[in-house]
């Protein structure tokens, strides 16, 4: 059995500038999980300092604004995960020895990636998926943060290279920057065909 954690990274857990609500909850859920799975891989948002998706790089624009990137709509967050940063670490209390292999994103300047798979525009993999398919993996399970961005569209693009996909669902926070985007983003989920699977059934 395969398990992704998404992003469980210092800048998202709660009192960081992008911190989703009760995300250091599920480190002790992600750290009783791991020793149930053969493989563990995780994924590190990893951004350059002037990137498209933080703010402040938008003159006159604040966080939560939107605005146009490479022809897709951009919202603007808080400066978070400057790669080689503090805030960029994976999560201290997350127990790194079953984590195989970690997979970066963002790191584009010029494109926001949510995915752990692809950045926004699908232009650039990541290389996620070359690495699951050369191992057979065609299920995984996938938790972290957040469930209505990187989760949420990492649990798509798994969908659509036709892997099984099961959402561990007590082991994901989200950031509800619009309330019920978190519950919108399992409906969604569910729809395209994952499975929602709590930690207590693994
Ligand atoms: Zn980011």
């Amino acid at each position: 059995m395969t398990l992704l954690i998404v992003d469980m990274q210092n800048d998202f857990m709660p009192g960081g500038p992008l911190g989703v609500p009760g995300a250091d909850e599920i480190v002790p859920i992600l750290n009783k999980l791991m020793p149930h799975f053969s493989l563990v891989v995780a994924t590190q948002d990893w951004h350059p300092a002037d990137h498209t998706s933080f703010a402040k790089n938008h003159p006159g624009k604040k966080v939560g604004d939107r605005v146009e990137v490479q022809g897709i709509s951009q919202i603007l967050w808080p400066v978070h995960c400057v790669r080689n940063t503090k805030g960029a670490e994976l999560v201290s209390g997350l127990n790194k020895d079953k984590i195989s292999s970690i997979f970066y994103k963002g790191t584009d300047k010029l494109v926001d990636s949510y995915s752990a798979f692809f950045d926004n525009i699908h232009r650039r993999a990541t290389g996620l998926y070359d690495y699951l398919e050369s191992r057979d993996v065609e299920e995984i399970y996938i938790a972290g943060v957040a469930t209505d961005y990187c989760v949420l569209y990492s649990v798509l693009d798994a969908l659509e290279f036709g892997l099984q996909v099961h959402v561990i669902s007590d082991a994901c926070r989200g950031i509800d920057l619009y309330p019920g985007d978190v519950e919108a983003a399992f409906t969604k989920m569910v729809e395209r065909g994952a499975k929602i699977t709590p930690s207590s059934a693994l």
